[in-house]
């Protein structure tokens, strides 16, 4: 049986778990820890368990009463209660009970006796609680005689319930204790618990059998206590340290001391050196772990001990400021900083407030149970969540309260609101864990699922698609959609991201449709430019829809011409103002791509005042617009068919594209390099077509304005063709952008649109690990982007790769990209420091072989 030295060096945390690692840190470097033994597993100390009485009987020292603490593999995983004062049996209790207080004597042994009936017995506590209450003020019992008159009856109704005396061996009561622990960990919904946790099937158990120290009596005491703020991550130290613990200590009530506060009754004037030591032993933890630990300490006779050492609890913004702290005390290096973020919870502290100054409809108020503020369509079921945001839809998710089955609606889901719960309910730690804001509680609404409406009293007050605004930051539930701010994430991650930009290759870039998605974006920092620029997204401006829609709908040449101009001055000035922002870096431009019909109203709905805006009949109009119906659009007329069957869409906005560089670099220090990206594309043949009519345009702009434009052409890689077929493609483009959003969805035949229908039960029932759309399934969309990518490479070896799907906002997807030497990934601008920290973290563990 593996059995080791708490004292004897660093402990490792895979196998003595997460207690044991940390005590033996600090025990190493040179504070005072309670000596303990350390089993490793503690199932496989007992297999055996004549030898293992064996060897504990050799560790118990006569007279010393035990701590056995669970030391599962990380904190989340659970694990059982610590037991305390193990080996407590007569003969201390009458060696205590004569030296030192009878009250303290009295009361340790009769918790000693519940603890260890409840957690090695299996007694129900309140029998126990009962008979505390049935004996009257308990934390005033100045008679000794009633107190061991609990102490009698505690013992009797444990021997009642158990059949036997209570155990008076130490070294069998440790063994016993160690089996309950062993079994406690098996049981079915601790293994689930933890498995749910990211614990796998086999994790074992270690337990830490550790001397007491008590702290009893006025002179000593145990605490608690952090050195950083928990909110905003600035040293600042408190905690709590209490003197009389065992409240039944005849006259002597528990005294608390503050450990922040050096006015009211403190640590510090109570016990000056003890608080000296304390901060010491901050200093030597801290460098010890490389992270802001909680300390649990004893103080007993002058003699501060760490009973245990924990990360403190922290805001994720909390977090980066603590790194820059560490960093600058030289307790983590850059690089160590930068592998401990979670990168994807970035995401929450980048989120808009509500402008304090704005009006607003305030509906209803509850928990602020996950910062920044979030506007969408108030959307009551996590299926209605993931269908409208597959369609690029905000949307508010609206619950009675949550579950584990609305974990993707809230990944879905721009913020969450729930009528019940509270800071601790599943909404809450769920939309904290992925930086959603998050308001729950809000208990003067209620919710009606099947009628579709919210009401407070007798009054609705918004139905169901209509615009909410949840505040996770101040608990505010708004009816409309107030002016937000932008986010203020603290300037810690400055720091963060010029470390992460420092060591990172691959690079970021943005997914920006509009200048104003491009300012934004640059406001980030580090962003090396933009990955794709959805065009079809500059027509949905006033006015420019109506031409758009109407340049469809033309029968007319000369009209269709006309509009088409239009257009062209609208793109051309979007442009021009994006290539200025951009100030020479890349901009990706993706040449029109989803199928025309989006751009008319639905044939079935009434036509009346579009058939007037664009002066059509309504017959012929509905007719016109049926007469583009497709049965399955996102696999029809789109991308780059529409380029091959209507080349004057796209003639017209490569022209856009060459006039709007040639007008940008006559002024401009750094010229700029369009990339014209064409999607959908399934064969290489495509590509010379539209490559052909380009190249035409770029020399007409050459010979009208004199001035060279030069641009780069490239692909996006989103059917499973245009990725078998990529070094044919490459003979021909410059760069390839992986569109895993569509690639996804061709490679498993699965509908973007419709996923959210079974996506919930796939990822429940294991079926799929993860939502594909999320983060990239590496096995299957993975092996095609390697292949791409390798193909490519191999044809051209100049070839640029990125990624724009929005698995370039992913963590684990832009590690796998970073990995495959990408170029770069593009994401959402909010997504940039996630992908910033992700590529820098990818970075950092491929060079230390991780
Ligand atoms: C993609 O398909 O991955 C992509 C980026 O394009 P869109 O999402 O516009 O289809
Ligand atoms: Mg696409």
């Amino acid at each position: 049986m593996q059995i080791h030295k708490l004292h004897d060096g660093e402990l490792s945390q895979a196998e003595f778990g997460i207690r044991a690692h940390r005590l033996s840190q600090a025990a190493a470097a040179g504070l005072q820890v309670p000596e303990g033994y350390v089993m490793a597993d503690a199932q496989a100390a007992i297999d055996d368990l004549e030898a293992f009485r064996v060897v504990i009987t050799e560790i118990v020292e006569p007279g010393q009463l035990y701590a056995l603490r669970a030391s599962p593999g990380r904190p989340d995983w659970g694990g059982p209660y610590t037991l305390l004062s193990l080996g407590m049996n007569d003969e201390i209790h009458a060696r205590l009970k004569s030296n030192g207080d009878p009250f303290v004597a009295n009361e340790l042994y009769r918790q000693a006796i519940v603890t260890y009936g409840i957690a090695v017995k299996n007694l129900e506590a309140e029998p126990f609680d009962t008979l505390v209450e049935s004996f009257g003020d308990f934390t005033a019992m100045t008679s000794i005689d009633r107190s061991d008159g609990l102490l009698m009856a505690t013992r009797a109704l444990y021997e009642a319930e158990t059949g036997i005396a209570f155990q008076q061996n130490p070294v069998q009561q440790i063994v016993n204790a160690v089996q309950a622990m062993a079994r406690g960990w098996q049981a079915p919904t601790a293994r689930i618990l933890r498995m749910a946790k990211g614990a796998p099937v086999d994790a074992h158990l270690a337990l830490i059998l550790q001397k007491m120290v008590h702290g009893l009596g006025s002179k000593n005491g145990v605490g608690r206590a952090q050195f950083f703020d928990a909110e905003t991550g600035q040293p600042a130290i408190s905690g709590i340290f209490v003197t009389n613990t065992l409240t039944a200590g005849g006259a002597s009530p528990k005294r608390q001391w503050s450990i922040s506060d050096p006015s009211a009754p403190s640590l510090k004037k109570f016990d000056a050196a003890a608080f000296e030591a304390l901060i010491k032993a901050e200093d030597k933890i801290t460098n010890a772990i490389g992270d802001a630990p909680e300390v649990k300490f004893v103080i007993e006779q002058g003699r501060f001990y760490v009973t245990e050492v924990m990360l403190a609890r922290r805001t994720p913004r909390a977090s980066l400021a603590i790194l820059r702290a560490l960093v600058g005390r030289g307790a983590l290096s850059e690089q160590q900083a930068l592998l401990r973020i979670d990168a994807g919870s970035i995401a929450g502290m980048l989120h808009p407030q509500i402008d304090p100054d704005a009006p607003r409809e305030s509906i209803a108020s509850g928990i602020a149970a996950s910062p920044g503020a979030a506007t969408g369509r108030a959307v009551f079921s996590s299926e209605a969540a993931m269908a409208a945001a597959a369609q690029g839809e905000s949307v508010i998710l609206v619950r009675h309260e949550t579950g584990p089955e609305d974990i993707r609606g809230m990944h879905a889901a721009k913020g969450v609101l729930t009528i019940r719960g509270g800071n601790t309910s599943h909404a809450a730690v769920i939309a904290r864990g992925i930086g959603l804001p998050a308001v729950v509680g809000a208990q003067d609404l209620r919710v009606n699922y099947t009628e579709g409406h919210i009401k407070r009293g007798d009054e609705i007050v918004m139905r169901e698609g209509d615009i909410i605004t949840v505040d996770g930051t101040h608990g505010e539930v708004i009816a409309g959609a107030p002016k937000m701010i932008e986010s203020n994430i603290g300037e810690s991650i400055d720091d963060v991201l010029r470390w992460a930009n420092a060591v990172r290759r691959m690079g970021v870039r943005v997914n920006a449709d509009t200048p104003d998605d491009a300012r934004r974006a640059l406001r980030f920092g580090g962003v090396e430019g933009i990955g794709l620029c959805r065009t079809e997204h500059m027509f949905f401006g006033e006015n420019r829809l109506s031409a758009m829609s109407r340049m469809i709908l033309s029968q007319d040449d000369n009209e269709r011409d006309q509009l088409l101009r239009q257009l062209e001055r609208d793109q051309r000035s979007d442009f021009i103002e994006l290539f200025e922002i951009m100030k020479g870096k890349p901009v990706t431009i993706r040449l029109l791509d989803p199928p025309l019909h989006e751009f008319l109203p639905n044939p079935e709905d009434d036509l009346t005042s579009f058939s007037r805006s664009v002066d059509i009949p309504t017959d012929t109009l509905r007719r016109r617009i049926r007469s583009l119906y497709e049965i399955n659009p996102m696999l029809g007329m789109r991308g780059v068919r529409l380029g091959i069957v209507f080349p004057e869409i796209y003639e017209m906005q490569a022209r856009a594209i060459f006039q709007a560089a040639a007008a940008v670099n006559k002024e401009a220090e750094k010229p700029v390099v369009p990339e014209i990206m064409i999607p959908l594309v399934s064969a290489v043949r495509e590509v010379e077509v539209v490559k052909a009519s380009i190249d035409r345009i770029a020399r007409g702009i050459v010979e009208d304005q004199a001035t060279e434009v030069p641009y780069l052409l490239g692909v996006m890689v989103e059917t499973p063709r245009a990725a078998l077929r990529a070094g044919e493609l490459s003979k021909v483009v410059q760069f390839l952008s992986m569109g895993t959003n569509d690639l996804t969805q061709m490679t498993y035949g699965l509908s973007r649109d419709d996923a959210g229908r079974f996506m919930r039960k796939y990822v429940q029932d294991g079926v799929y690990e993860e939502d594909p759309f999320l983060t990239l399934d590496i096995d299957g969309v993975g092996e095609l982007l390697v292949e791409a990518a390798r193909r490519g490479r191999g044809q051209n070896k100049d070839l640029l790769v990125g990624l724009c799907g929005e698995h370039g906002g992913d963590p684990k997807s832009i590690h796998f990209c970073a990995l495959q030497n990408f170029d770069y990934v593009s994401c959402s601008p909010f997504r940039v420091p996630i992908a910033q920290i992700a590529a820098a973290q990818a970075e950092i563990l491929l060079k230390t072989n991780f």
